[in-house]
């Protein structure tokens, strides 16, 4: 995994802990997740500290080494969020793809007494008493930035409260995106 660096405060890492931008043909910054957009592209990180210092520094002027571009930061902002949203909702549908994802509340809990690998997930607007009931089998869940409504579109179902995904590799990388959700809205 080769190493990125933020432009702005000079942490060193995986492609995963930041987000990339590059200037679009019509002269916009764009920014993506990983690294597909072609031309010279600038990593930042997925915190308010960074970001903000992005438009009033001139970190990506010398990183993209050009000078003329648009470039708003409550835009890039909105668009990361996009962006870490459907990263979630590709894990998700991903998960269910691959058989690793559990709904509806008998199967969960069930899955919660039975897998030690896997962790619960909960839509933002599940009810006070699910959610009493699942902290009666579970310390530890996570909540989505998704309705229930939302999940049930997503997963093609009926709306989904509760949700159980028992691969490792998804419960990491939902979590990362989650935390850096968070990171960014949080402030
Ligand atoms: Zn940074």
């Amino acid at each position: 995994m080769p190493d990125r660096t933020c432009i702005v405060c000079r942490t060193k890492g995986s492609t995963n802990i930041f987000f990339r931008m590059v200037i679009s043909p019509v002269g916009d910054v764009v920014s993506e997740l990983g690294r597909k957009l072609p031309g010279r592209g600038a990593h930042c990180c997925f915190n308010m500290k960074c970001i903000s210092k992005l438009g009033s520094s001139n970190c990506l002027e010398v990183a993209l080494k050009r000078g003329n571009f648009r470039f708003d930061t409550g835009e890039l902002v909105q668009n990361v969020m996009m962006l870490l949203r459907q990263n979630l909702e590709g894990m998700l549908v991903a998960s269910k793809r691959k058989g690793r994802l559990t709904y509806g509340k008998e199967a969960v809990f069930k899955k919660i007494r039975l897998s030690k690998m896997g962790k619960p997930f909960v839509s933002k607007d599940i009810s006070p008493r699910s959610l009493m009931n699942l902290k009666h089998v579970s310390k530890e869940f996570y909540t989505l930035p998704f309705t229930m409504y939302e999940l049930g579109e997503l997963l093609s179902r009926k709306p989904v409260g509760v949700l159980f995904i028992d691969e490792p590799l998804f419960v990491n990388s939902i979590c990362l995106r989650l935390m850096q959700g968070h990171a960014i809205s949080n402030v």
